[in-house]
């Protein structure tokens, strides 16, 4: 069996595994041993990350919509009728009434070509991805405290932390390999572990301090903390007089949330949040680690500012083992948001808004008036493709209708739509809406880089040619534009797109192919002969002086009534990923949760009269769900939980669109459900 080293294809640790293959078939996984975030370790799907590759429903060839069923038609039929029909729209109605969602599975290249279709040759920056609806608020608000949108520090980091505060983050569900580091320091080496999430995750069992606040007011315990800490004189005065600006207004707005306050609106006794911020402020390699518990919501970014706000006011940035570390969740969500698919940046977070970048990206790209407005979020293109604006849309490897919040909506975007084209690895629940399906290779099947959380930018590799006919994303791509009379896209090999990235994107500026063997390097790498940065804002931050955002607490948008009167939350489990295209394609995960379920507590089951795998059905303002019980003490009282896995039980009918004001994701962790048990 021959073997090739890549990049696990699931969640934001982008473990490197080898890919074995024989007669053209990957038939197995297994660990690097040198990778420095594996290091000779895989969770379950790392190890089972190569079965969906060979599954026989895999699309192979170009299907086209006829008589409410698809018909296979050749590569040049299919690219004809794309480019045609988007042209034709672009020039009826013009470049903004179409959309385009790139994806945090395929690689940076791509959605650096994704990002190029639609500003170069469609003239819109009506271009977005998934990180929207999970880290949009990290970008925003890391990028307004700290000058820069991502994980401060390195997970092998995690290795030599004192202390973790780990909240909104079920780090061993969701990034395993992160998870165990974090159990292996408490456990061997006596590391202190202060775990604030609203369910009692596995985390909370190695906790030193475990607080479960209600869903939806981590600003009010985060300020509380701040307030103790203020008070007790522990904030590091050299540090903020030296390094950060604002202390006095954060000072004041903190002023309020005194234990007892934060109490009522959190449910979290006193003497937890006191002994927590006491311990958190005394240990000197504090490392905060968060995830979409605190970003999915209406007040996400205000959620992360409060986390930086802590962070500064301790010093616990700019030193290793510190530092504020969102856990990204695709395997390559923070390299598609560093390479601009993005409605408001090009690579590198370069602003669409700054004259002198679009001139820089004109004379590369040798087109003219690239757009400067700021183009649509993925929820606003559904709302405008819904309200019949948005005319066209283009998906790279993406299913909304199980992703996105209030799916019904979605689905009626996607029927309103005049065209849509979709690139696929299957027929995804999302791709049965097309006009036009286009096969696309998996991750064994090209070559690419995928950007993991701790900005690590690695290689992932070939190990097999792509099924049937599909194509490699990049390859269709640069067919569409050529098709629509752009030249400036045509590429040989995935290494000359990442050689034009460098070019244009400062962070990404000092590496190539060869640099990246073998397990990648960290940004920003400025120059050539740059080793890479392991942990962010050294000596200063990234925008100078550090910024106090003081942030005042807002109840969540849709909260428990006489009607709907439980808080539903939503997430993922061990064994699946995202929207179970691949994962349920895999018998060894499909297996052991082969459908979705309801988490509820005992006394809730017992007051409705609910057992464990009692069916129950869960409704909202916007549809409703039939699924099966599972009675657990991880929920609280009024709480449940519903993983969003599962089409046949799909958590995001229920879900509120509501968004945050600047980051604009939707507020997939809190909503108001009623619940009853189905009885016939
Ligand atoms: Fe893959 Fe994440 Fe598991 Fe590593 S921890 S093997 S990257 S899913």
């Amino acid at each position: 069996m021959a073997r090739v080293l890549t990049t696990c294809i699931y969640c934001g640790c982008g473990c490197g595994l080898y890919l074995e293959t024989e007669d053209g078939m990957v038939v197995g996984s297994y660990p690097s041993r040198n990778h420095p975030v594996s290091k000779g370790a895989l969770c379950v799907k790392g190890w089972n990350a190569y079965e969906f590759v060979n599954m026989l429903d895999r699309l192979n060839a170009p299907l086209i919509k006829s008589n409410g069923g698809f018909k296979e038609v050749g590569w040049d039929k299919a690219l004809d009728v794309v480019s045609k029909r988007l042209l034709e729209i672009k020039e009826k109605y013009g470049p903004d009434a179409l959309g385009f969602l790139s994806s945090a599975k395929t690689t940076n290249e791509e959605n650096f070509l994704m990002m190029k279709l639609a500003r170069a040759v469609f003239k819109t920056n009506n271009v977005d991805h998934c990180a929207r609806l999970c880290h949009a608020p990290t970008v925003v608000g890391l990028a307004a405290t700290f000058g820069s949108g991502a994980m401060t520090n390195t997970i092998s980091e995690f290795e030599d932390a004192d202390l973790f505060l780990v909240t909104g983050s079920d780090t061993t569900e969701q990034h395993p390999l992160i998870g165990s580091r974090i159990i292996n320091a408490v456990n061997d080496r006596g590391a202190r572990l202060i775990v604030v999430d609203p369910r009692k995750i596995e985390l909370a069992k190695y906790a030193t301090i475990y607080m479960a606040q209600d869903n939806g007011t981590d600003v009010a315990w985060i300020n509380g903390m701040m307030n103790v800490i203020i008070k007790e004189g522990l904030y590091a005065q050299k540090y903020i007089e030296e390094r950060t600006e604002n202390f006095e207004e954060l000072k004041r707005a903190v002023e309020q949330y005194t234990p007892e306050y934060v109490q009522k609106i959190t449910k979290i006794p006193c003497n937890l949040l006191i002994q927590a911020a006491r311990l958190y402020a005394k240990t000197k390699k504090a490392m905060i680690v968060y995830s979409m518990g605190i970003t999915q919501h209406t007040t996400g970014v205000d959620n992360v500012k409060s986390l930086a706000n802590l962070a500064m006011l301790t010093a616990h940035v700019g030193f290793a083992s510190t530092g504020v570390n969102p856990l990204r969740g695709q395997n390559n969500v923070q390299g598609a948001c560093d390479i601009g698919a993005l409605p408001d940046v090009f690579s590198g977070y370069q602003k669409v808004t700054d004259d002198a970048v679009r001139a820089k990206f004109e004379r590369k790209w040798e087109v003219e008036n690239l757009p400067a407005k700021p183009g649509l979020t993925v929820t606003e293109i559904f709302k405008k493709a819904r309200e019949g604006k948005l005319k066209g849309l283009y998906i790279m490897g993406e299913n909304p209708v199980i992703s996105d919040p209030d799916a019904n909506h979605v689905r009626q975007a996607l029927e309103k739509l005049e065209f849509f084209v979709i690139q696929e690895i299957f027929l995804s629940d999302t791709a049965q809406y097309a006009d036009v399906i286009l096969p696309a290779a998996s991750f064994a099947e090209k070559d690419g880089t995928f950007t993991n959380t701790e900005r690590r930018v690695e290689r992932i590799r070939k190990a097999i040619e792509p099924v049937g006919e599909a194509k490699a994303d990049w390859e269709i791509l640069s067919e569409i534009a050529r098709r629509c009379g752009y030249k400036g896209m045509d590429y040989s090999d995935p290494s000359q797109i990442m050689d034009e990235i460098v070019q244009l994107t400062p962070i990404y500026g000092g590496m190539n192919y060869e640099r990246l063997d073998p397990f990648g390097l960290q940004w920003p790498c400025p120059s050539k002969d740059h080793p890479g940065t392991v942990y962010l804002h050294k000596d200063k931050f990234a925008k100078g002086k550090g910024t106090f955002m003081p942030c005042v607490y807002v109840a969540a948008d849709e909260l428990p009534d006489d009607e709907y009167n439980f808080v539903l939350s939503t997430g993922r489990v061990y064994w699946h990923w995202h929207t179970g295209t691949m994962t349920r394609r895999t018998s060894t995960l499909n297996r052991e949760v082969p459908t979705g379920f309801v988490e509820i507590n005992p006394k809730d089951a017992e007051k409705l009269n609910i057992k464990k795998g009692s069916r129950v059905k869960i409704a909202s303002r916007r549809g409703e769900i039939e699924t099966k019980a599972l009675v657990t003490e991880k929920v609280k009282e009024g709480s449940v939980f519903v993983p969003f896995h599962f089409s046949e039980a799909a958590a995001n009918v229920l879900t509120n669109p509501a968004v945050d004001p600047v980051a604009k994701i939707p507020e997939y962790k809190v909503c108001a459900v009623k619940i009853e048990k189905v009885t016939s």
